[in-house]
C-alpha cells in the first residue's frame, strides 16, 4: 500500500488548525515521506525515524488527541505506535483531562468525552459562563445548555445537603467522644 497523505491529515473531528504546523507535512523544503509513519511492526528503523520527527513536532499533543478522537488506530501519531496507543483508544470513553476542559472553556474546538463535557458544564456554571456561551462551546442549543445548568445546580445542592448531613453526624459523634473523656478525667 502506498501512503500519500501525511498522518496529520488523516483525521476529521474538531479543530484542524494545528495540522499546518505538523512536522510530517511534506513540503518543498521538508520532503517527509508519509510512509515513514506507517511502518510494519518489524521496521525498527522506520519507527525510530517517525518517532524522532514526532519528538520535534510542536503539535504532537493535538495530533495524538485527534487520532484518539477520530478512532484512528493506524500508523504512528503523536509519537506513539499503533501498539502503544491501543490502551489509550480502549480507555478513551473514560478520559477526563482537565487541560482539555480548560481549553474548551477558552474557546478551543475539542471533541470531548462525556466526562469532560460534564466537567465543562460544572466549571462553566461555577465560573459564571453564560448559557449562550456554554451552548456555543458545546455546540448545543441554548435550551439544552440551560437544562444542563439546572441539573448542575440541582446536583450541587444535593451534594451540599449530603455534605451538611455528614458534617452534622460527625459533629454529633465528636461531642459524644469529647464528653466521655471529659467526664472520665473529672470523675
Ligand atoms: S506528532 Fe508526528 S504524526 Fe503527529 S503531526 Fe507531528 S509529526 Fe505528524
Amino acid at each position: 500500500m502506498t501512503i500519500t497523505t501525511s498522518p496529520a491529515r488523516h483525521r476529521s473531528l474538531g479543530d484542524h488548525t494545528w495540522q499546518d504546523q505538523a512536522v510530517c507535512n511534506p513540503t518543498e523544503y521538508n520532503p517527509v515521506d508519509p510512509e515513514t509513519f506507517f511502518p510494519g511492526p518489524e521496521e525498527a528503523d522506520k519507527i525510530a525515524t517517525a518517532k524522532s520527527l514526532c519528538a520535534q513536532c510542536p503539535v504532537r499533543r493535538a495530533c495524538l488527541d485527534a487520532a484518539l478522537e477520530a478512532g484512528d488506530i493506524h500508523g504512528i501519531r503523536g509519537g506513539l505506535t499503533e501498539e502503544e496507543r491501543e490502551a489509550l483508544h480502549t480507555n478513551l470513553a473514560n478520559r477526563l483531562d482537565h487541560s482539555r476542559v480548560n481549553d474548551t472553556l477558552a474557546g478551543r474546538d475539542i471533541h470531548l468525552t462525556k466526562g469532560e463535557r460534564r466537567a465543562v458544564v460544572l466549571a462553566g456554571y461555577r465560573q459564571g459562563v453564560t448559557v449562550e456561551r456554554l451552548a456555543s462551546l458545546l455546540k448545543i442549543t441554548e435550551e439544552h445548555a440551560l437544562k444542563l445548568y439546572r441539573e448542575t445546580r440541582r446536583a450541587i445542592r444535593h451534594r451540599q445537603i449530603a455534605d451538611e448531613a455528614t458534617r452534622t453526624t460527625s459533629a454529633m459523634d465528636g461531642s459524644v467522644a469529647l464528653g466521655r473523656h471529659d467526664f472520665g478525667t473529672a470523675a
